[in-house]
């Protein structure tokens, strides 16, 4: 997967294009991802037991993978990047704009 977790995305496509939010959990299995705040939907709740209500929760659902896009933390823009190697032989995400490291690849 080119998107990983606690990166920040921003939304290219679909019902949420254009918003930004922190990468949550990645879903390789769908090809699917769950980022902060984008594509909330309501959920009802049951009263779970005493002290706790019921009531309609808001919770992110999953976004297609390919409807994101990788924000650089440096450059704070929608970065396209490229893959480096490291001498000890790691493979890292690298932006093309401002060449920060964006952490490894697998
Ligand atoms: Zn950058």
């Amino acid at each position: 997967m080119r998107i990983k977790k606690n990166d920040t995305v921003k939304v290219i496509a679909g019902d949420s294009k254009g918003l930004e939010g922190k990468v949550l959990k990645v879903i390789p299995e769908t090809g699917r991802v769950i980022v902060e705040k984008v594509k909330l939907i309501k959920r009802h709740t049951r009263q779970a037991g005493q002290g706790q209500q019921g009531g309609i929760i808001e919770k992110e659902a999953p976004v297609s993978v390919s409807n994101v896009i990788l924000v650089c933390p440096k450059c704070n823009k929608p970065a396209k990047t490229a893959m480096a190697k490291l001498a000890d032989g790691r493979k890292v995400r690298r932006c093309k704009k401002c060449n920060e490291t964006l952490g490894d690849d697998d």
